[in-house]
């Protein structure tokens, strides 16, 4: 029930979640989705907001990035919200749930967090922990609570490749680096690695460009929609911007975002131009603002594959640091520093 569409290479996503605001990080990623599937003359781009956690009202967010994505000269044929498919991620669980009665797939963990966490460091890139199995060989007496996890395939018996249009082909082994993954939490919502790879088999992507701390995740989502008999795509992670001291860009730790940029004059082609620039689809020692129809034209993997470090240290372009806005700003915003790694 769930290879309805085949994927193809000119049917891609960009599916941000509504945490925060849409900061730079987030626009070059979508840049690099955008491009990669409008390239092709019938392409079919879907923005996905990622609305997992139902707890809390995102609505207000989830408009703001749109209309943010709008300004900036995005369009898209599909917009979905993965709070409206929670029957379809439901029904995925159940059928991984039945691949095989007599050693079933699925399993409860009543690990807490901080079990979970004493167990295995998070691994400094991607900030995913190594579940070593403890309820896989003790199962809880009762799944009450419990959330859901799958067996991943032991170390040796079956490894996953990821074929990725910037990184190469990358072998991962899923049970030394990523292990049992949680499917379904003990709050009962569903899981990003579980939602993605049913949203990207259903609708038939098939290419998925996004940041480069998802790579590892990859190996486990082509894990997923197998076991759902969903059909392989093509990767392309792209490498990561980093803001003062390295750290990645996030919403919740008020990187650069839209709005911001916006409120201190910014136009929709300087945004789109730095992007573009940090991506490498132009060759020039500062951001050149250009619409995003000129970076159709630019747009080839080839330019992304960039070394490391080549944007170490390089200070916001003149453009976004002009002196009237940093008044403005009362100086607070902070100097940001970019940096590439592989
Ligand atoms: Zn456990």
């Amino acid at each position: 029930m769930f290879s309805a569409l085949q994927n193809l290479p000119s049917t891609g996503r960009f599916a941000p979640s509504p945490t925060g605001k849409l900061h730079i990080g987030n626009v070059y990623t979508a840049l690099g989705a955008y491009l990669s599937t409008r390239r092709f003359p019938h392409s079919r781009f879907i923005l996905r907001i990622e609305d997992l956690d139902t707890s809390k009202d995102t609505r207000k967010e989830s408009e703001k990035i749109i209309e943010n994505l709008e300004w900036l000269g995005f369009d898209w044929d599909e917009l979905v919200f993965q709070s409206q498919r929670l029957d379809i991620y439901r029904e995925a669980l159940k059928e991984i749930r039945d691949i095989d009665p007599e050693d079933p797939l699925l399993y409860p963990c009543s690990c807490s967090r901080k079990e979970i966490c004493a167990q295995s460091p998070a691994d400094p890139i991607d900030g995913m922990r190594v579940y070593k199995g403890k309820c896989r060989k003790n199962p809880p007496s009762s799944s009450q609570g419990c959330s859901i996890r799958l067996k991943v395939p032991r170390a040796g018996e079956k490894r996953i490749e990821v074929r990725d249009f910037i990184f190469g082909p990358r072998i991962f082994d899923l049970e030394k680096q990523i292990g049992d993954a949680v499917l379904k939490r003990r709050d009962g919502q569903f899981t990003y690695q579980l939602a993605v790879a049913v949203d990207d088999g259903i609708e038939g992507i098939g290419q998925v460009v996004r940041g480069r701390d998802l790579l590892k995740s990859s190996a486990l989502q082509i894990y997923i929609r197998r076991l759902l008999s969903l059909k392989d795509l093509r990767f392309a992670h792209l490498p990561l911007i980093l803001e003062n001291g390295g750290v990645k860009m996030s919403k919740s730790r008020g990187s650069a975002d839209v709005s911001l940029l916006r409120e201190w004059g910014a136009s929709p082609e300087q945004i789109i131009g730095f992007c573009a620039w940090l991506m490498n689809l132009y060759p020039a020692p500062e951001p050149v603002p250009m619409g995003i129809e000129e970076c159709v034209k630019l747009f080839s993997y080839k330019k992304v594959k960039f070394g490391p470090n080549r944007l170490k240290d390089r200070e916001l372009p003149a453009y976004f640091s002009d002196p009237h806005w940093w008044k403005r700003s009362g100086g607070s915003y902070r100097r940001i520093e970019y940096g590439i790694y592989g």
